[in-house]
Parts: structure tokens; sequence; C-alpha cells
């Protein structure tokens, strides 16, 4: 043999590093071009209410496809752009979109709101309200349509993001913590913002119904939200067994697989009304 088996593994390992930074140092490039030639798009995911079936919100959830490629999932290139500070312009984009598919939507549907997810770094742009105000303004609607979601990760910062919270609060902006039981906040801390909504992690939904040991974490957080006096929203709900359960312990909305998967805003408000002429058919769902 020219080359012994060990060099040879050195020599695979070196080159799967290589690529692999080469990879995270090419993605914000990718991105920025990306943001320059609007290969971003939203999908919006129904949010239920599990006591009625109807529809009473959606989540906007951003994709990215390159053109000829397939497209490439948020968890894949929100790390690197909130990294490289490149979040900040996808919630832009993002915001925009929303308005621009929804905007006419929203308005003419005053109970219903869209969730926009936000990071930790657009806390610290110092104009976070101006910005969500701008989106709202622009197709003039009241703030309730647009919900702030944000992780216990983007909120690390306290005196950043309890003000800027509380001035959304005053202005109208429903606010949800995101993937709640993910991180590691205290009950205290959680007791001091002004939140409106608590999204449970699909991790936990996930769980239900399975006797895994992560199930048994479920009516605790549902006893702690009920405590802090915020509705919930299950995320991840796939099946049945899941929904009677959150249901039965009185989770008022979800959402998931089981009622929606993300899709383009026509599909969403097709649907949309096929399911409120569902809901009307059959007025007492059990
Ligand atoms: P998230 O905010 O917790 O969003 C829910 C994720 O769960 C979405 O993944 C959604 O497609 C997925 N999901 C919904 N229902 C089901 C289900 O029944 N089963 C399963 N297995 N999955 C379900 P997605 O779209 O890939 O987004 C992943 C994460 O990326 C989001 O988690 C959010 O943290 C982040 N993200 C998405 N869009 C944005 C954005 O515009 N800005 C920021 N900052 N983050 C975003
Ligand atoms: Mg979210
Ligand atoms: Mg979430
Ligand atoms: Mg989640």
């Amino acid at each position: 043999r020219l080359v012994p088996a060990g060099a040879g593994m050195g020599l695979v390992l070196a080159f799967v590093i290589v690529m692999l930074a080469r990879r995270q140092l090419a993605l914000p490039a990718a991105i920025r071009a990306g943001l320059r030639r609007h290969q971003f798009h939203v999908a919006y995911q129904p949010i239920v209410d599990l006591g009625t079936g109807k529809w009473v919100g959606a989540e906007a959830l951003v994709r990215w496809r390159r053109p000829g490629g397939p497209v490439i999932s948020p968890d894949e290139f929100i790390p690197a752009a909130e990294q490289s500070g490149l979040i900040v312009r996808i919630t832009d984009r993002v915001l925009e979109l929303v308005m621009n598919e929804a905007g006419a939507f929203l308005a003419s549907h005053p109970h219903f709101h869209i969730g926009v997810n936000l990071s930790s770094a657009d806390f610290h742009t110092g104009d976070l309200i101006e910005r969500l105000q701008a989106a709202t303004g622009r197709a003039s609607l009241p703030p309730g349509s647009l919900m702030a979601e944000v992780t216990e990760r983007g909120l690390l910062d306290k005196d950043v993001a309890g003000p800027i919270l509380s001035a959304l609060r005053g202005q109208g902006f429903p606010i949800a913590i995101d993937d709640f039981g993910t991180g590691y906040s205290s009950l205290s801390y959680l007791e001091s913002l002004p939140l409106n909504y608590l999204k449970i992690d699909r991790s936990f939904t996930e769980a239900i119904g399975t006797g895994a040991a992560t199930s048994q974490v479920v009516p605790h957080i549902i006893r702690m939200a009920t405590d802090l006096g915020l509705q919930m929203i299950a995320e991840g709900v796939e099946n049945s067994v899941q929904r009677d359960f959150l249901l039965e312990r009185g989770v008022q909305f979800a959402q998931g697989w089981l009622f929606g998967k993300p899709m383009p805003f026509p599909e969403f408000v097709a649907m949309m009304d096929e399911q409120a002429a569902a809901v009307r058919a059959a007025p007492t769902p059990s």
C-alpha cells in the first residue's frame, strides 16, 4: 500500500472539515444573494381553535428556494442568518411578504392573526416596534393582526427584550413565547413578561400518549401556563390522540399536520373556506 489506512482516514476527515467550513462561510453570502434575488418566500400554517375546529390564525414560516434546487428548511439557514446578523433582513422580508400576500385578508378578518418569528437580533436593532408598525400601518391593519413569536433564547437579554415587549403589547401586538420548554427561563422571569400565548414545543406534543418521560411534562406546562394566565397553542399536533389529550386539559389552540401543513397563502385561504364550510355542516365537533 502506498498510503497507510490511518493517513487515508485523516485525509477524508480533513476533506469533510474543509467542506463544512466552506459551507458555513458560504452561507451568509448565499443568503445575501438570495435576499437580492427574491428567493425567500413564506408558508402559512393554520392555528386552529381546538374546541370549534375554526382556523383563527396562521404562523408565517420562511422558505428558501434557490433556482433549480430544493426548498431549504429554515433550520438549515436561520442559525447562520442569526450569527451573521442577516436574520434582521429576513425578518423584514417576511414582514413585507406577509403584508403583500395576506394584508387584505387580515384587514377583512379582524380577529385573525398571523404569527411572525422574531430572533434575538431583532430586539437589538433599536427599531423593532417601528418595523412592526410600519408593516401593519402600510396595510392599515389593527396591530392585533400580527403576533410576535419569540423563543426563550430570543429573550435571554431581559433588559433589552422586556421593555420592547411591553411597548409592543401596549401597541396591541399579541405576544407568544415560542417552543416553550426547550429553554431555561424561570417562572419569575416569564411572569415579568407581558405574554399572551405560550406555544408548547412539538417535542412535548410528540410525547403525548407514548409513555415517554417527556409526556409527563405536558400537564406541568399546562398548569404553569394556566397559572400565568396565558392561552396555549400546542405545536406539532399530528393525530387525534394528541388533540383529544390537549383539548381535555384545556389547551385552546393548536397547529400541526393534523390540521394543515405550511402552505402558500392562496392555498391557505381555499382550505380555510373548506374548513369553515365543514364546521358549519357539523356545528358541534366532539
Ligand atoms: P417553529 O417556530 O417552532 O415552527 C414550527 C415548525 O414545526 C415548522 O418547521 C413547521 O413546519 C413544523 N411543524 C408544524 N407542524 C408540524 C407537525 O405536525 N409535525 C412536524 N413534524 N412538524 C411540524 P419549519 O417551517 O421548518 O421551521 C423551523 C423553525 O425555523 C421554526 O420553528 C422557527 O424557529 C424557525 N423559523 C421559521 N421561519 C422563521 C422566520 O421567518 N424567522 C425566524 N427567526 N425563524 C424562523
Ligand atoms: Mg414559531
Ligand atoms: Mg415554535
Ligand atoms: Mg418548535
